[in-house]
């Protein structure tokens, strides 16, 4: 098995770090032919409308659209904001491949991110440890609301929604690729 990490701009070095670590074969894409050689992709945090004008420009929005029809697809942060089909009144480049809303910098400007205990009801079923999640904010999006495929997969304890998934994709508005815990990375492969 073989995960590409969307390396336009933003975290992917470190995704692909975490990857090394749970000692998964990866590789950086770029191109639209790198995605034939891999099963599943990440989307990394970082600037989603940089990487949504970055991914039209390289002529890969139409080649992630197809992947993402077949394959398992993960975005963190701004690659959850990508892979939506709805910002919320923002006009930018997105995939449209998961039917949620998410509003951009929910929580306010970069000093008003934060670090959080998160229960993760689906890891056990993985066959994951199922102790809560430590997750790291970062003018993060919220996931304001999902359609009726897409199924929660963690939320603030305020209710608020801040993982999702439909199918193959997994849509989480934390950054799991800046700690050591790799369940997200591992529950991640588990959908391949
Ligand atoms: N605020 C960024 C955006 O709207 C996302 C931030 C992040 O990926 N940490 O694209």
């Amino acid at each position: 098995m073989k995960i590409g990490v969307l390396a336009l701009q933003g975290n992917f070095a470190e995704h692909l770090v975490s990857l090394e670590r749970i000692g998964v074969q990866s590789c950086e894409v770029r191109l639209p032919e790198q995605l034939d050689s891999i099963d599943g992709l990440i989307i990394p945090g970082g600037e989603s409308t940089t990487i949504g004008k970055l991914a039209t420009d390289f002529n890969l929005i139409e080649p992630l659209q197809r992947f993402g029809r077949q394959k398992a697809i993960w975005g963190t942060c701004a690659g959850a904001i990508f892979l939506s089909n709805d910002t919320i009144g923002r006009k930018q480049p997105i995939l449209g491949l998961m039917d949620i809303q998410i509003e951009r910098n929910a929580f306010g400007r970069q000093i008003a991110s934060f670090e959080t205990e998160l229960p993760v009801a689906a890891f056990s079923a993985a066959g994951l440890d199922a102790a809560d999640y430590h997750a790291i904010f970062i003018r993060a999006p919220l996931i304001a609301a999902v359609g009726p495929q897409v199924k929660v997969i963690s939320r603030l304890s305020d209710g608020r929604i801040v993982a999702a998934q439909q199918g193959r994709l997994l849509a989480t508005s934390f950054h799991p690729e800046l700690t050591t815990d790799d369940r997200f990375h591992r529950y991640f492969i588990s959908l391949i």
